[in-house]
């Protein structure tokens, strides 16, 4: 049993008025600890204390800071196994995935943005040898940081890590649904020294502890992962404040697979890029495009290598897939493949819950699904359902490929298979996503633009674009004789 506290001014609390929520291991069912569930006390505390930091942090200069970066990243990654066997039973992800994949990325984001603070550099502009205009880049001040549960310690350290190598002071706000790895984190700054009141880090739920902090006059920015209608009312709290907003938010992503492609290699980056977290990444390839004179032969790929994909204990070496991380997101997936069956959907594979012998007999499993024959404008197709549930969707022409992949709210991520280039170079312009991947899929360069159109988000993050979020740009103008 863990007990979860906050973390503030260098120190762990409980929440003031001692009210706590319980951790579950969706791939179980267990209790596996408690958590503050905190509000607004709480968070005026952890604001209080990033304030008082804010003055040193802030001007203690990039070499200060990102030797503190450096060190986080140190001590996270000497206790990789704990933290990933931690992010497994916290999530129901495999380990295998925590241990390859959350767990070093965490890392990864810390010593990026630790280097990359060395490196920033601004503008200057000449203007006649007698001007010199240049820009300043500097903190904001207390920033709040709002993340999923899907990818809990990756996408936390992702906006925490440059909103501290930018020079501010941080509120950290996790999700409720699993706060095991940030409670860790928070305790590694402590063995670590890490100064005081720089990482807060508040324990609770959204509408209490995240809409606090949210609506905190003297928070600068709120940097938010999660679900589009959330990112919504984010914005709506915030533009009251005229608070700085960045917001990543759904996807219903395309997977666009020609008929010149590499066949087997596109059906195995589709399976994977449905598949992967249980389907619970925002990048997931959801609805799989496949054009029309290839259609049965990648539909045949997809099932067979969608049924070779072993789900079950996510702390065994063998498991592709783990659990959904809880029953009531599990209820939610059901609910769609339903939804979708009486939309005149055909399962190809999947659709029913698995059940998992020995210590896992409670836990919330599914089997990976395949879907045909709903028609576009079904929610299936539309919505994202955030789960091990992908749709096969047959094109004939390049324009219709395009105009069905733009055919939804969300724009954040697509991938296509071709071998041609120029048909490649044509479809990723005309896609509206803010992310294509050629002949690939979440393939991640810390240094690009990562973000979503429509209704996907606002904003991006990832090397300097993060880094410019989290600082407000100053022009001095000097006039010289
Ligand atoms: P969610 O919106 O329910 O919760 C996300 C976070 O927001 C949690 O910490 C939650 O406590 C907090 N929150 C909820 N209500 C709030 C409020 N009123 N004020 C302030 N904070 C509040 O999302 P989720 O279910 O945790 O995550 C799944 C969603 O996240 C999916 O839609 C997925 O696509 C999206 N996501 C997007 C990206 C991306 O980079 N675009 C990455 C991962 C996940």
């Amino acid at each position: 049993m863990t007990r979860i506290q906050n973390y503030i001014d260098g120190q762990f609390f409980d929440s003031d008025d001692g009210l706590s929520l319980e951790i579950i291991d969706p791939s179980s069912a267990e209790k596996i600890g408690t958590f503050p569930d905190s509000a607004q006390k709480e968070i005026d505390a952890a604001v209080k204390s990033a304030t008082k930091a804010f003055e040193h942090w802030s001007t203690s200069g990039p070499e200060y800071r990102s030797k503190w970066l450096f060190s986080l990243a140190d001590a996270i990654e000497s206790k990789l196994t704990e933290f990933a066997i931690a992010e497994s039973r916290d999530s129901g992800k495999p380990l295998s995935v925590a241990k390859m994949v959350d767990i070093p990325r965490a890392v990864a984001n810390f010593r990026f943005f630790a280097g990359a603070i060395l490196h920033d550099q601004s503008e200057a502009y000449v203007d006649r040898p007698s001007v010199l205009n240049y820009t300043l880049r500097q903190p904001l001040g207390v920033v709040g940081c709002i993340s999923p549960w899907n990818l809990p310690l990756y996408l936390f350290s992702w906006k925490i890590a440059p909103a501290l190598a930018a020079g501010n002071c941080v509120i950290g706000k996790p999700s409720e649904v699993t706060p095991l790895t940030a409670h860790m984190l928070a305790e590694t700054c402590v063995e670590i020294g890490f100064p005081r009141g720089v990482l807060n880090i508040v324990h609770g739920t959204g509408p209490r502890a995240g809409a606090a902090l949210v609506a905190h006059p003297d928070v600068k920015a709120i940097s938010f992962t999660g679900g589009t209608a959330t990112g919504r009312l984010i914005s709506r709290v915030a533009s009251e404040s005229l608070k700085k907003v960045s917001l990543e938010l759904g996807g219903k992503n395309p997977t666009i697979i020609f008929e010149d492609a590499d066949l087997e290699v596109a059906s195995t980056t589709a399976v994977k890029a449905a598949f992967s977290n249980q389907g619970q990444i925002c990048l997931c390839g959801s609805r799989i495009l496949i054009q029309a004179s290839v259609y049965d032969q990648v539909k045949a790929k997809l099932i067979e290598k969608t049924k070779a994909l072993t789900v079950g204990d996510p702390l065994e070496s063998a498991t592709d897939m783990g659990a959904i991380v809880s029953m009531a997101h599990f209820d939610k997936v059901l609910h769609h493949i339903e939804l979708a069956r009486k939309d005149g959907g055909h399962v190809l594979t999947g659709g029913v819950r698995l059940h998992v012998s020995g210590r896992c007999e409670n836990g919330y499993f599914l089997a990976p699904t395949l879907i045909e024959g709903i028609p576009h404008t079904c929610s299936a197709n539309q919505e994202e359902i955030f789960g091990p549930v992908a749709t096969l969707i047959p094109f004939e022409t390049e324009s219709e490929a395009i105009q069905l992949a733009n055919d939804t709210k969300y724009g954040l991520s697509a991938s296509i298979w071709t071998q041609d280039l120029n048909q490649a170079h044509r479809v990723s312009s005309k896609l509206s996503s803010g992310i294509v991947w050629v002949n690939c899929w979440m393939h991640r360069d810390l240094r690009t633009p990562f973000g979503g159109v429509k209704e996907s988000g606002v904003g991006r993050e990832g090397g300097l674009y993060a880094l410019r979020f989290f600082t407000e740009a100053k022009n001095v103008c000097i006039k010289m004789d």
